[in-house]
């Protein structure tokens, strides 16, 4: 069975054609798929009954609700979902605040990229998740109409799945789709050159990219993509790109204690960054177990974070959610469910 949740309009045109219906079905269709956001086929009343017959036998919506809902302390709300027809699983986390409601998105289950810091790199590599996969995550919560933004930061490197995340993107922003700004949005990567360009070229949304260490051999113990596309092509293709007005471009950096916490480190932060109109997130690294890597403190975080400051990079401490239900940043595996 096909799903047509996931599906851009030319597909679901390809499906009108399929069934002979008239081409302005595949409008209808995305209308009852993302604004009214149905479940059943039935459910398109403006479609005859004959031909909605005709639709479920090749056809489903493909809406599949979260097998399993953690809630943290702090409201954050860790789902569960079955991709791949069941066979593997992705998690997501929902994290109201007092001013709006983000949804953090994963793109594959495992992750190929194997950071040292990241649970989800631990958990071998299994499946590119579909469009469909990617804003199932999004429609089935029960949060889903009251989301704010919406997050690429879950499992997986979006970036190494750019053929579906595109087409999740386009339907989440066009008009024919949810209609959703791209401000709504942020793409975060660890860099993976070709796709960030086609996503800076094509793309509106914000951008989000883990720096983690400006120092290339530090970075390569942290993170091994650093051998590929060191951060400095990162950089310098970012440059090429206006990020003074609407769209946004932030880094991402792990504080590790006695690592990458230096005034040395701070000041090679401002050079590298140096001329961007950014702003660096510091997060506190959530401790795994046989990695030789430690928290910093709160004072140590504020202590860097006013280094940057000072030296003229705008720097913010993210606050950690979800820690005690494993949503928090770099926590995320569905390694113990594979049985569910
Ligand atoms: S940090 Fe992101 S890219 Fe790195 S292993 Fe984890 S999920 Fe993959």
């Amino acid at each position: 069975m096909e799903r047509l949740m996931g599906m851009t309009l030319n597909e679901l045109k390809e499906v009108t054609s399929k069934t002979s219906l008239p081409a302005y079905a595949a409008g209808q269709m995305a209308d009852w798929l993302y604004q009214k956001k149905i479940r059943s086929i039935d459910e398109m009343t403006n479609i005859g009954a004959a031909k909605r017959e005709q639709l479920k036998t090749h056809y489903e919506i493909g809406s599949r609700p979260p097998v399993k809902t953690t809630t943290s302390a702090d409201s954050a709300v860790k789902y569960l979902f079955a991709v791949n027809d069941g066979a593997h699983f992705v998690e997501s986390v929902y994290i109201p605040s007092r001013d709006r409601a983000t949804l953090c998105v994963s793109s594959q289950a495992g992750c190929k990229m194997k950071c040292l810091f990241c649970m989800t790199g631990r958990q071998k590599f299994t499946v590119q998740l579909t469009a469909n996969e990617m804003l199932n995550q999004i429609q089935s919560i029960s949060e889903s109409q009251g989301l704010d933004n919406v997050v690429f930061m879950g499992m997986g490197e979006p970036l190494d799945n750019v053929d579906e995340l595109f087409k999740t993107l386009e339907i989440l922003t066009s008009s024919y789709g949810y209609g959703w700004s791209p401000k709504r949005i942020t793409v975060s990567t660890i860099g993976i050159l070709p796709g960030l360009k086609r996503f800076l070229d094509e793309s509106s949304c914000h951008l989000a990219v883990s720096l983690h260490s400006p120092f290339h051999e530090e970075r390569l113990s942290l993170m091994p993509v650093e051998k590929v596309y060191p951060i400095r092509k990162i950089i310098d293709l970012i440059h090429g790109y206006n990020f003074s007005g609407q769209r946004r471009v932030s880094f991402e950096y792990i504080l590790f204690d006695g690592v990458n916490d230096t005034e040395r480190h701070a000041k090679e932060l401002s050079r590298l960054l140096k001329g961007l109109e950014c702003r660096v997130n510091l997060i506190r690294y959530h401790t795994l177990p046989g990695v030789n890597l430690r928290s910093c403190n709160e004072l140590k975080m504020e202590y860097f974070r006013n280094m940057l400051n000072k030296l003229g990079v705008l720097a913010t401490i993210r606050v950690s959610r979800g820690e005690d239900v494993f949503a928090a940043c770099g926590m995320l595996s569905t390694v113990k469910n594979k049985k569910i």
